[in-house]
Parts: C-alpha cells; sequence; structure tokens
C-alpha cells in the first residue's frame, strides 16, 4: 500500500501515519522527521535546513526530494509506505510521480485529513506543552509565529497539491477533527473507498 497523508500543520498527519505504518507493516516516511534529525546530527542538510525550518518556511524541494527518493530505493519501503510532510509543493508532487513511475508503482491514496484552522493552533500548543509535561523539549517551530508561517505557506505552497491528487482521482477527504481513534475509523473508511482494503 503507498499512501500519502497530506493536511495542514497541527491535522495529525504523524500520529496518523505512525498508526497505519503500524497496522499495515509499511515504513512512515515524515520528510519533518529526517529534516529534525539530519539538524540534531548537524549534517550538510541539515544546517542548510535549520534557519529555513525554524522560520517556518519550506525547505528547498532539491533536498526534501533527494531525502524522499534515499529512504524509497530502500528495501523496506518496496512492498508500500506511507508518506507524511510530503509532497508539499506541486513541484515536490510531480518529482515524486515520476520516481514511482519509474519503479512501476504509483500512489494508492492520498489522504486529506480536514481540520478547522482555529483547532489546528489549539492542537500545537497542545503539542508543546504535552512535551515540557514529558521533560522533552517543544519543537522548536511549534511557537505561534512560525505556526503562522507554516499555515500561510500551507495555504499558498501546498493546498494546491490537493488539487492535483484529486484531478488524479486519488484524493479521499477525512474528517479529521475528531479524536484520534475516531480520525482512524475515518481513515479506514477511505481506504476502503479507494479500494485499499476491503
Ligand atoms: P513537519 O514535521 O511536517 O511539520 O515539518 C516541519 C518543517 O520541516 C516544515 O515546517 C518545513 O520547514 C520542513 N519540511 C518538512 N517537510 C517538508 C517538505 N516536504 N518540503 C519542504 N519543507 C519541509
Amino acid at each position: 500500500m503507498r499512501l500519502i497523508v497530506f493536511g495542514p500543520p497541527g491535522a495529525g498527519k504523524g500520529t496518523q501515519a505512525a498508526r497505519l505504518s503500524a497496522e499495515f507493516g509499511i515504513p512512515q516516511l515524515s520528510t519533518g522527521d529526517i529534516l529534525r534529525a539530519a539538524v540534531k546530527a548537524g549534517t550538510p542538510t541539515g544546517l542548510a535546513a535549520k534557519a529555513v525550518m525554524d522560520a517556518g518556511g519550506f525547505v528547498s524541494d532539491d533536498i526534501v526530494v533527494e531525502c524522499v527518493r534515499q529512504r524509497l530505493s530502500e528495501k523496506d519501503a518496496e512492498l508500500g509506505f506511507v508518506l507524511d510532510g510530503f509532497p508539499r509543493t506541486i513541484s515536490q508532487a510531480t518529482a515524486l510521480d515520476a520516481l514511482l513511475e519509474e519503479k512501476g508503482a504509483p500512489i494508492d491514496a492520498v489522504l486529506e485529513l480536514t481540520v478547522d484552522e482555529d483547532r489546528l493552533m489549539a492542537r500545537i500548543e497542545k503539542r508543546a506543552s504535552d512535551a515540557v509535561a514529558k521533560g522533552e523539549k517543544p519543537r522548536s517551530d511549534d511557537n505561534a509565529e512560525t505556526v503562522a508561517n507554516r499555515l500561510a505557506e500551507y495555504r499558498v505552497g501546498t493546498a494546491p497539491v490537493a488539487d492535483h491528487y484529486r484531478e488524479l482521482g486519488k484524493l479521499f477527504a477525512v474528517n479529521g477533527m475528531e479524536d484520534v481513534e475516531t480520525v482512524a475509523a475515518n481513515i479506514r473508511s477511505a481506504l476502503t473507498e479507494a479500494g485499499c482494503i476491503a
């Protein structure tokens, strides 16, 4: 199963992608996680990405597409994967489509989590306070100013990616406003509609 979990920051992409990964035994590929790991490790990619991430902007398509290309060439991605946070631009989407076409293994479904904007900010604030409560450091981009930029980037740069997959008949809207279990059930319905599961 080759899936994309799509939606704005704070929609719950990471949570639901992790569940899909566990349920179907496919790797979760989060470009945000890959980039955060690169920043932490101080690699050249991390050094190039850090300032952009802290400002809530997009890391360059070239860097991100190369991260995904490398990850998808690993053995465990042969039987499927769930992408989270990628593609975020039309150019990334067309690069992904071309890469998968080469492999003869196109995307099966794009699951679009829809959540009202006023809820997104509250969810991200909760993610930051939950991290502090657990004694962890919150994400450096989970602050009001950066989140406002991330939402603006989403509206302009990322929302058109939904239209791209809608035109291909691969976009399935999922109500992402409910609790984690209900959203997971909504995703199952979408996967059934997409013909991915019986
Ligand atoms: P995320 O964990 O998906 O919220 O991503 C955190 C940050 O990483 C984003 O705000 C971007 O700065 C960067 N990032 C993650 N994925 C991408 C992508 N596909 N294209 C560009 N930048 C990305």
